[in-house]
């Protein structure tokens, strides 16, 4: 039995081992074949919000969106010192057409979520630290005068809108609030940039932003929702 075990020990160990060189070291040095760089793990402004992101090879980009991520994320550091952006889900390394489940349009390195900016609610100061641990399904969802599309879209009978919700921890919600100036620098950076196409956020925080430009669009009730991350897409 303990022989058993310690083979089947020895197996997971060599597995891991394996994976790790093939996700840190052969994948990156391979997508650049397909069109695609890793977007950095270890830059000062500019990081995934979990590993997981990185292990699981989904933060793969077209060069122009890195580029993009990189200058925006430097660019609002310049305007507020020691703010960290925070990368969500791209792409993977290979292949256009293959989608990185859930996010359906996120098949071709063209696509990028990032986190919104928090403050914590003790005392209403920036933190690096967000309310979910993977990025998405804490929403900060509309006030009472505001446009409420989540609703519209669950009477509608799109239940996977706010899906993500009923699935993720709610626990810290009441310890962050959105840190509204720099999520709407963050986003005005992007809009300003060539290569940006199109942003998503919810309908209700592009008005409470004050957000203006026409590359901010609503991606639909068929999509989820983007009140707790912006996505951004390249041409
Ligand atoms: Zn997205």
């Amino acid at each position: 039995m303990a022989k058993v075990k310690k083979y089947g020990f020895f197996r997971l160990m060599l597995f891991s081992g394996i994976y790790l060189v093939m996700s840190l070291v052969i994948v990156p040095l391979t997508a650049p074949l397909f069109g695609r760089v890793p977007l950095p793990l270890f830059n000062k402004h500019l990081k995934p919000l979990t590993i997981a992101t990185v292990l699981l090879n989904r933060h793969y980009v077209k060069p122009q969106l890195l580029e993009v991520a990189r200058s925006t994320s430097d660019e609002l550091n310049k305007m507020y010192p020691g703010t960290v952006t925070f990368y969500l889900d791209a792409n993977f390394p290979f292949f256009n057409g293959f989608p990185l489940i859930p996010h359906l349009s996120h098949n071709d390195g063209k696509k990028l979520d990032l986190a919104f900016h928090y403050l914590r609610q003790s005392n209403g100061e920036y933190t690096p630290q967000h309310p979910s641990p993977i990025g998405y399904g804490v929403f900060s969802g509309p006030l009472k005068d505001e446009q409420d599309q989540p609703e519209r879209c669950e009477e509608q009978g799109f239940w996977q809108y706010s899906f993500m919700e009923q699935i993720v921890p709610q626990w810290n919600k009441d310890k962050f609030i959105l840190d509204n100036r720099r999520t709407k620098s963050l986003t005005v950076l992007l809009a300003s940039h060539n290569s940006i196409e199109k942003i998503f956020i919810e309908p209700h925080l592009k008005q409470r932003l004050g957000l203006s430009s026409p590359k901010i669009r609503y991606h639909g009730c068929r999509a989820v929702r983007h009140d707790d991350h912006i996505h951004i897409q390249v041409k």
